[in-house]
């Protein structure tokens, strides 16, 4: 028996975000034979430290600084980034995709009936969130709970929320997906780096990748490169195509952070519980917490040493910009782009503006940390490498992540993504192969 089991398969996924999970269950469901090639891990979650720095934290593979000193994180494990990520639901820029011929909007609406999206009831809202939210409204910002990706009725009042990722599955994941996929007969193969497509006469036949530094190939039929705004492009170029990962977007960062002597921090505090867009200026805040380690982390940074052990007293908003789209990947997958003049204006705006609540709410000695970058993507995009089918200029090779988004806009994109790939499985289950 091969590596891969010795059933021809359909369809090669490559990848387990959002993206590659959606396409890997919706066509598991439809009786495809679908292989998911992963290179991170599987296993179990659980929830620690120590996961959460080797699938997200390791320099050069999931953590990446760019030439501009910015950190940008993407999680290597099956499930992607969403295993680590702060399950905030964002509305679909459908008019966007509609202009380059994608219609989402069913596809968002079977998502919506199928995953847990809500806003936070009252028990998960906490009294940080809530002073936080009652500043920015007094002072005019139309501050609202956000929905999240989150099963709240298993929610415990003694469950951390899942940063390192969530042993107690109230946080939903593309994990779920890729678990609802091999259910369904896909077969999971871990450990497995993608490094090209192999392409016969203009056609995508399988794909060659690295195995405990042993090079395999596999075929089949059609391929769906799903590797993140990072991953997707490098495999691209890798197989020809040289225009991948050039002027793209990564949502920089900041956050503004206070002390508040009244109100703690509790144990099960949510992130981005509540927030603003504000679309003229092209930014969102929302309040932010983040765990004790991280506290630390980006407080050292900025020299902030005497806030180090705050991190009880510290209430948080995050400022998160729409920035424009520029820069190239390295072809060792290296990220060069700089915040422009543009991209500073906005983050200093939101700056101002967190300061305003923060003081609002009666914080003090108020600081703003490192920037960050957080949701690469526009890397392999609908309309130029890509058509309306994702397709790419290979014949049965297509792409579905956060690559394929035609323009910045600026906004967490797990909605998004999920959706281009529920479409991505129905055109696909539609076609003869
Ligand atoms: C800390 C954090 C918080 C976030 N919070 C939110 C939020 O609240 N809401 C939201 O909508 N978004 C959030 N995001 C962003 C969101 O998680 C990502 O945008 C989303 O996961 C992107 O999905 P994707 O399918 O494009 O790629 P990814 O999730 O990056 O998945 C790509 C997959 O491909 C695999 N891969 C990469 N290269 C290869 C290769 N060569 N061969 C095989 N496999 C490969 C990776 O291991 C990974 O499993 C957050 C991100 C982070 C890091």
């Amino acid at each position: 028996m091969s590596t891969f089991g010795n059933e021809p398969f359909d369809v090669i996924v490559v990848g387990s975000g959002p993206g590659g999970a959606t396409v890997a269950r919706d066509l598991s469901r439809r009786g495809k034979k679908v292989l998911i090639l992963e290179w991170g891990p599987g296993g179990p979650i659980r929830g620690n430290l120590v996961q959460y720095v080797k699938e997200l934290m390791v320099p050069g593979k999931s953590l990446l600084i760019t030439n501009g000193m910015l950190g940008l994180v993407r999680g290597i494990t099956t499930g992607g980034s969403s295993l680590f990520y702060y399950g905030t639901c964002f509305p679909v820029p459908l008019e966007m995709f509609a202009a380059c011929g994608v219609d989402l909007a069913a596809d968002v609406e079977e998502i919506r009936r199928e995953l847990p999206i809500a806003r936070l009831k009252d028990e998960m809202f906490t009294p940080m969130a809530g002073r936080l939210m009652d500043s920015a409204r007094h002072l005019g910002f139309d501050w609202q709970r956000l929905e999240k990706f989150m099963y709240q009725e298993r929610w415990k009042p003694e469950f951390r929320f899942g940063y390192y990722g969530d042993p107690n599955d109230v946080k939903w994941s593309a994990r779920m997906h890729v678990d609802d996929a091999v259910a369904h007969g896909a077969v999971l193969t871990n450990g497995a780096k993608v490094t090209r497509v192999i392409v016969e006469n203009g056609t995508a036949t399988g794909v060659e990748c690295t195995m405990k530094g042993e090079k395999h190939t596999v075929s089949a039929p059609i391929v769906v490169v799903s590797a993140g705004g990072i991953g997707s492009p490098m495999i691209m170029r890798n197989s020809g195509i040289k225009e991948a990962g050039y002027d793209f977007f990564f949502d920089p960062l900041i956050t503004v952070c206070g002390t508040i002597k009244d109100v703690a921090l509790r144990n099960n505090e949510i992130p981005m519980s509540a927030g603003v867009l504000m679309k003229d200026e092209g930014y969102i805040m929302t309040d932010m917490a983040i765990p004790p380690s991280n506290h630390m982390v980006f407080t050292a940074q900025v020299l902030r040493l005497d806030k180090l052990f705050a991190f009880r007293h510290t209430a948080r908003i995050m400022v998160k910009a729409k920035d424009v789209q520029s820069g190239r990947l390295t072809d060792r997958g290296g990220v060069r782009k700089k915040l422009t003049g543009t991209d500073l204006d906005k983050l200093f705006h939101g700056y101002a503006n967190a300061r305003r609540i923060l003081r609002e709410a009666g914080a003090t000695d108020i600081y703003k940390t490192w920037y960050l970058a957080a949701h690469p993507g526009g890397t392999v995009k609908i309309g130029q490498l890509l058509d309306a089918n994702l397709q790419s200029q290979y014949r049965n090779l297509y792409v579905c992540d956060c690559s394929v988004v035609p323009e910045a806009w600026g906004l967490p994109p797990v909605l998004t993504v999920a959706a281009l790939g529920k479409r991505l499985a129905r055109h696909l289950a539609g076609r003869q192969f």
